[in-house]
């Protein structure tokens, strides 16, 4: 395929179409370091056209490492009877959360593995109490039923992170028996007909995934019209049956990262902690291919140490105070810290060609 283009035209492409096609996609997978700069500064424009220089900082509290599910690339699967578990009481999460509040952080992230003992009711009740700090609430604590969903929603969550993994069913089913990938994509249009703001992603460079099915990755995300998507490479975790694999390639997750940003010129793409994990810098190389978001570990330290979905995860954020060290951060970048909630700002029902037109 020949495909010739500039920055510019890729970005302009992003608001007003025609948007990218398979082919092209699979082709700037593909790209070489040249090519990708281009891909790269196109994502950037697209990003600096609808943000500006705001990124916005969420905190994750990661409150139990419990998970009834066997996913063969996660350190807290159930098999992994290495691996000390906990589970934080109600009221260190709210203390774990007013203390990000009082940072600065304008969204509290809680995250956990699927673990039955933290019932959607009682999940419900934590909500309703971060709430009362003013800030904006993710979830990610997995699959559950519409009802649970309905429940939370109710109870004042705003966003949910529920990432697809791969949009390959056949890897999807090896990588993950408990679930399938339609079971997957039901969830995230629950999420969304429950009025969340619904966050899809994909690890880069699963054992078996080629850049065919990593094409479907941006696809699907586009499909779903994803208000926030996390792409971060896969890390092998040695207590896991793919602890002997390759990691996937930092290049490679900048290029898809780089490709949704142009698919979903609106939504909120973190620069993952595992891309800066895989490699020295990777944070912020990937707030300059698209992203708009990081979200640092605010987990209290002695159970940060144990929700190692992957080796090295622990030690991305060491500094006690999260915000103050990344507003830093950010502002060696040019970035300034977001104020606000830090909603995904497509306008309701707007078209896509109804982007910023300074790239006209
Ligand atoms: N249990 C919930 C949320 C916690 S897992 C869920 O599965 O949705 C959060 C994310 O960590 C997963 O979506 C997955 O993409 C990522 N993850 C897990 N193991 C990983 C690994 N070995 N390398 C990179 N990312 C990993
Ligand atoms: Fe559990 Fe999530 Fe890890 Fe799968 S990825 S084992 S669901 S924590």
């Amino acid at each position: 395929m020949e495909f010739c283009f500039t920055a510019e035209e890729l970005a302009k492409r992003a608001f007003s179409g025609p948007p990218l096609t398979r082919e092209e996609i699979l082709y700037l997978l593909r790209a070489g370091e040249e090519e990708a700069e281009i891909l790269f500064k196109a994502a950037d424009l697209v990003r600096a056209q609808v943000f500006g220089p705001v990124v916005h900082l969420r905190a994750i509290i990661e409150f139990s490492n419990f998970c009834r599910n066997n996913c063969l690339y996660c350190g807290l699967r159930r098999e992994n009877r290495r691996l000390p578990r906990y589970r934080m009481s109600a009221r260190e999460v709210v203390q774990a959360a007013e203390e990000a509040a009082s940072q600065g952080f304008k969204t509290v992230v809680l995250q956990s593995g699927e673990d039955p003992c933290w019932t959607p009711e009682r999940l419900a009740e934590v909500v309703k109490e971060v709430k009362k700090l003013g800030v904006a609430v993710t979830l990610s604590v997995g699959e559950l039923a519409y009802e649970d969903y309905a429940l939370l929603k109710e109870a004042g969550a705003d966003r949910y992170l529920l990432r697809h993994e791969t949009a390959d069913p056949e890897l999807f089913a090896r990588l993950k028996p408990d679930t399938s990938l339609t079971k997957r994509r039901r969830c995230l249009e629950w999420l969304k007909e429950l009025g969340y703001e619904t966050g899809a992603g994909c690890m880069v460079g699963l054992p078996g995934q080629s850049l065919e099915s990593l094409a479907e990755d941006v696809l699907f995300m586009r499909e779903l019209q994803a208000e926030m998507a996390g792409i971060g490479p896969f890390i092998p975790h040695p207590d896991t049956p793919l602890g002997k694999a390759s990691p996937g390639s930092p290049f490679l997750t900048l290029k898809v990262l780089a490709l949704t940003r142009l698919c979903l010129p609106y939504a909120n793409l973190p620069a993952t902690t595992a891309t800066g994990v895989a490699q020295k810098g990777g944070r912020e190389a990937a707030l300059l291919c698209g992203a708009n978001v990081v979200m640092p570990d605010v987990t209290p330290h002695r159970y940060r140490l144990l929700y190692q979905l992957y080796p090295g995860k622990a030690q991305a954020d060491p500094h006690p105070n999260a915000f103050a060290y990344w507003q830093e951060r950010l502002q060696a970048l040019g970035r300034t810290v977001g104020q606000d909630l830090g909603f995904s700002p497509r306008p309701r029902g707007a078209s896509a060609a109804a982007g910023p037109d300074l790239l006209a």
